[in-house]
């Protein structure tokens, strides 16, 4: 069977090339070709041995994913839609800011979480994405950005995606191996080297996989949260009720022992007249009591009967206040490529759901 190399991180492809006989240091060498200079044909790879290369054209390839289309706001941000076959399509988003460049990757084919203000979760699930399909989100935006990882001058070595977030499509730790491959990958210094504490995965809150998670491959954290209470995130971030919000602070204490920062980001969707009140703001600090965290308020994007509407601008800044006011770090997302619908929560790709959940929800209209 052909095995595709950009499913692999080092450690499988050291395997892989010991089953052909071959020396360790090869996984090093594929890794830069692939990654760190972007080259998927065995031809180009100028230092690995003839026979080598055309033993590896028979067994193996390299296949990013393909791009659908690709659209760039005005403001700089860029979207790429990425078909991952059968009619599916799932997005990622580059962010340029002044002091760094974000990229925003999928995970998975829609969502199964269910999530009642995300239009991802909406949508439905299809299926996991693949680790060629994950790192290669990053690989296209590389290639896409014009990054040539041969110009080795000052501005030529800096980095134009600094940072990942495992923020778009899908929950991560629902596609935990696939997502833990991808990351060593990212961190791995012969592909992108990126720093632990510049790769992000956001999390709805499965409780066990931020243990594995914290053991197999710290990185930053962050938590979408969007609720202070149970009765509440039962009902936005429907996971609550298996995982509810003691356990949850629990398990986000226990990760900040092996966390390359020392805080967790707690993502808080702004809804208005929902979960942004006063009272709202006080469970929120006496919540988060015994967590250091910052928070990331995120004004809500509307969708086609969502339900919700966004908080006014000025229940945004009280309740901003009232945490700051407690000593927190408090960012309020501003929201970018609104012309490309690249802002939070409005990634939509295209997902063959296979959950009923479309059919369900318009049921549900309907009634
Ligand atoms: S917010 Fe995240 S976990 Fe929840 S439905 Fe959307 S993609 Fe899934």
């Amino acid at each position: 069977m052909t095995v595709n190399l950009l499913d692999l991180d080092q450690p499988k492809l050291a395997a892989f090339f010991a089953e052909l006989g071959e020396k360790p240091f090869r996984a090093k060498q594929l890794m830069r070709w692939m990654h760190h200079f972007g080259v998927i044909d065995f031809g180009q790879m100028t230092d690995v041995a003839k026979t080598l290369r055309e033993k590896l054209a028979q067994v193996a390839v390299i296949q990013p994913p393909q791009v659908k289309l690709e659209q760039i706001s005005e403001d700089g941000t860029r979207k790429w839609l990425i078909d991952v076959g059968a009619g599916n399509g799932v997005e990622t988003v580059f962010i340029p800011e002044a002091d760094r460049g974000t990229l925003c990757v999928s995970s998975q084919v829609g969502c199964a979480l269910e999530c009642t203000f995300c239009s991802t979760g909406r949508q439905g699930f299809n299926r996991n994405l693949s680790v060629s399909e994950i790192i290669g989100q990053l690989w296209l935006a590389n290639k896409a950005l014009g990054r040539d990882p041969r110009d080795q001058t000052e501005e030529g070595r800096e980095r134009i995606i600094s940072n990942v977030v495992m923020m778009g499509m899908g929950e991560p730790l629902a596609n935990f191996d696939n997502v833990v491959t991808a990351l060593n990958i990212m961190l791995d210094d012969s592909a992108y080297g990126l720093s632990r504490r510049r790769v992000t995965v956001s999390t709805s809150g499965l409780v066990p996989a931020i243990d594995r998670l914290r053991d197999e491959c710290p990185v930053a954290l962050a938590v979408s949260l969007h609720a202070p209470n149970d009765a509440l995130r039962d009902v936005i971030v429907p996971i609550n009720k298996k995982y509810p919000l003691a356990e949850l602070m629990a398990a986000c204490r226990r990760y900040l022992v092996k966390a390359p920062r020392d805080f967790v980001t707690f993502e808080y969707v702004m809804l208005d007249g929902v979960n942004d009140t006063v009272e709202h703001a006080k469970q929120l600090l006496e919540l988060v009591r015994d967590v250091p965290c910052k928070f990331n308020l995120i004004p809500f994007n509307p969708f086609p009967s969502s339900g919700y509407a966004t908080s006014k601008s000025e229940n945004i800044r009280r309740f901003r206040d009232i945490l700051m006011q407690a000593g927190y770090v408090v960012t309020t997302r501003k929201t970018r490529g609104e012309d490309i619908d690249a802002a939070c929560g409005q990634l939509a790709g295209k997902v063959k759901d296979k959950t009923r959940r479309q059919a369900k929800y318009m049921m549900e209209l309907a009634a």
